[in-house]
């Protein structure tokens, strides 16, 4: 989990209250649009094909409105904006001034890379302390034997971690919790599993995923499992296509009755999938 940030005087900034009666809808928009663009790491672009998603509290007309009052007073951009200091969506829209705020792509991947190497170190930190402790200890065996003391006994090697490398124990319960998601995951037209998908990129995939997102794919793909094998039900996208696409977003919650199994065009004008739901 990540953390949008938001100016603590937001409620009385100039821009918000230029917004008038269209605030509270129109900040709650914006705020759906600020925790989309650090999800997904967009740095601040918001595709037009997310309109569905961040407005889905109000129909087509209304969503298209209060992005509109979201560009009147500043905070969104559209193309061919004349903002000197935020680049031009190429679709969709910009939030101003979002790096000045909210983490980048690129701090967001440094501070991964830092932890990462933080955790390199730490390991072989344990397996120095590891080794001292065992060669500090004293040796009892040559006591017991009534050898002299002054004779030290073999000196044990330091053994340090493999370095490069996530515990072993951890990489056993992503690969089990990989064979749960694919056990649950709908089988495909073909009736084979992963929805007639290959096995082993998925399960690279799921490797990559955090363990925030896995966990998010095991309640999600019971979900979809449900909605695929309705009546009216989809056929089953690929696993890795479902695991790229992240579409465990869209299965949090059971499927709404009204777009079960209905192939629809979406209100900000993209296809919807056949399942009923956006993507971009
Ligand atoms: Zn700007």
């Amino acid at each position: 989990m990540a953390w949008v940030r938001l100016d603590d005087h937001m409620d009385e900034h100039d821009k918000v209250l230029a917004l008038e009666d269209d605030a509270p809808e129109a900040m709650w928009m914006l705020s759906r649009a600020l925790m989309l663009c650090n999800r997904k790491e967009t740095d601040g672009h918001v595709p037009k094909a997310a309109l569905g998603r961040i407005g889905s509290d109000h129909g087509p007309g209304k969503r298209r409105k209060i992005v509109g009052r979201l560009i009147e007073v500043g905070f969104l951009h559209e193309p061919g904006h004349d903002c000197p200091s935020c680049p031009d969506p190429i679709d969709g829209w910009q939030v101003h001034d979002y790096p000045d705020y909210q983490p980048t792509r690129a701090k967001l991947e440094a501070d991964r890379q830092q932890r990462r190497d933080a955790g390199r170190r730490g390991g072989l930190a344990k397996g120095k302390r590891t080794a001292k402790r065992a060669v500090s200890e004293p040796l009892s065996e040559p006591e017991a034997n009534g050898l002299a003391k002054s004779k030290p006994g073999p000196v044990p090697e330091p053994v340090p971690e493999p370095q490069g490398q996530t515990h072993p124990s951890a990489d056993a319960d992503v690969d089990a919790s990989f064979d749960r998601f694919w056990q649950a995951y709908p089988r495909g037209k073909a009736g084979k599993p992963g929805g007639d998908g290959a096995r082993k990129p998925a399960m690279q995939k799921w490797r990559r995923l955090t363990d925030d997102q896995r966990r998010a794919c095991l309640v999600a793909v019971e979900h979809y499992r449900t909605h695929v094998e309705s009546p009216d039900g989809p056929i089953a996208a690929h696993a890795l296509t479902w695991l790229n696409q992240e579409r465990w977003e869209d299965w949090q919650e059971p499927a709404r009755p009204e777009t079960n199994g209905k192939s629809r065009t979406s209100p900000s004008g993209v296809s919807a999938f056949p399942d009923g739901t956006e993507r971009f």
